[in-house]
């Protein structure tokens, strides 16, 4: 390593001797017993499931069920309110408003920059090569004393395609500040998880979702691995009960369903592959963009036209044609291999002199 990584002193000084609140649950954690400690209502709940009782602030039930599936120790395991949580608190635990920078990759995902606008937070922007790729040399040119995060999507949304390994491997470990890779979309891919290579990188955070492969994005949970250290913290300065209990319950249930998540995994893959064939045969579609994710990045000859002929059509896709380096392209979702049948019939009658009323 050629880094100097510490992260007492990459973290801003409050936080490290901040006390955190102390919830009532935190000072008892058995099961039983009768609760009196945190004003809440004994009888019951207005709905016909009970939610009455504060859910556990740190999801032990959950991070013991999510180890071995990660094969990483529960120590190593923040979940949040959704990824968006850890992007933030990240941002938070570690840059001082108008003063510390990140950098991010662009096109990419848009809560980064987000998280550094609302925290004042300086933002450099090193754009990918034309082929999508990490510019090494050049991201390490833009780390300045003040950079506290390099963000990496990979695979990285709204393009597609996994980052190299070896330039991941060179930030790393030349890179004193925390490397955060966001693997939202890792389930659609064959390339390896970087969790992996926590022991090995204290700089390493590494970001997934249960948003996605997962089917869970109405119940918001994101999870995030790194050091026992950096996740004391993150623990430390999260909203104590963050992870509510429907959340919990329906994890608890969502975990035991792994092999569900699998199949829904492999009908995408397959239906993937289905549309990428049938987008292929339609004149108007200029390029596809190889894709390790649940959606593809498609260049049309007229992408404003298909998007309001598509909305006209209420199929909605995400316009992405005024992204730098995505000039042209749509990004549309996997669907249902009856939904994307619908999206291809639409594009058929498509015509670039259709008159939208
Ligand atoms: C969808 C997505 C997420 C997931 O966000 P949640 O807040 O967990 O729903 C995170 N990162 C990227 C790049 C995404 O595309």
């Amino acid at each position: 390593m050629n880094n100097s990584f510490d992260l007492q002193k990459l973290l801003r000084p409050h936080i490290l001797t901040l006390a955190p609140y102390s919830s009532a649950r935190d000072e008892y954690t058995g099961h039983v017993g009768v609760f009196l400690d945190a004003n809440e209502n004994p009888y019951g709940s207005v709905t016909g499931e009970n939610f009455n009782r504060y859910p556990d602030p740190y999801q032990a039930e959950i991070k013991q069920k999510l180890s071995p599936i990660k094969q990483v120790s529960p120590d190593r395991i923040f979940l949040g309110n959704g990824s968006d949580e850890p992007i933030d608190l990240l941002t938070r635990a570690t840059c001082t408003p108008g003063q510390d920078r990140v950098i991010i990759m662009p096109p990419t995902y848009g809560m980064y920059e987000v998280s550094a606008s609302i925290h004042d937070v300086k933002l450099d922007k090193v754009s990918l090569t034309s082929d999508y790729h990490i510019d090494t040399q050049a991201v390490l040119d833009a780390v300045t004393p003040l950079t506290k995060i390099i963000w990496i999507c990979s695979p990285n949304n709204p393009t597609g395609n996994v980052m190299q390994r070896d330039a991941i491997q060179t930030i790393l470990e030349n890179f004193a500040g925390l490397v955060v890779v966001d693997e939202a979309y890792i389930d659609f891919t064959d390339e390896p998880s970087w969790i992996q290579h926590l022991d090995q990188y204290p700089n390493l955070v590494v970001l997934q979702t249960f948003s996605k492969a997962w089917g869970l994005a109405g119940i918001r949970v994101g999870m995030c691995f790194a050091s026992p250290e950096l996740i004391r913290i993150l623990n430390k300065i999260k909203p104590p009960y963050n992870i509510s209990l429907p959340a919990q319950q329906a994890l608890l249930e969502g975990l035991n369903g792994i092999g569900k998540k699998d199949r829904m995994v492999a009908d995408i893959l397959e239906q993937r592959d289905a549309l990428t064939g049938m987008l292929q045969s339609l004149p108007i579609v200029v390029k596809i963009h190889p894709t390790d994710a649940n959606f593809l990045l498609v260049q049309f000859e007229d992408a404003k036209g298909v998007m309001d002929y598509l909305i006209h059509e209420t199929i909605i896709v995400r316009d992405r044609s005024r992204v730098h380096l995505c000039e042209g392209c749509l990004r549309i979702t996997v669907g249902t291999k009856e939904e994307n049948e619908v999206l291809i019939e639409s594009l058929k009658k498509f015509h670039p002199r259709n008159v939208i009323v």
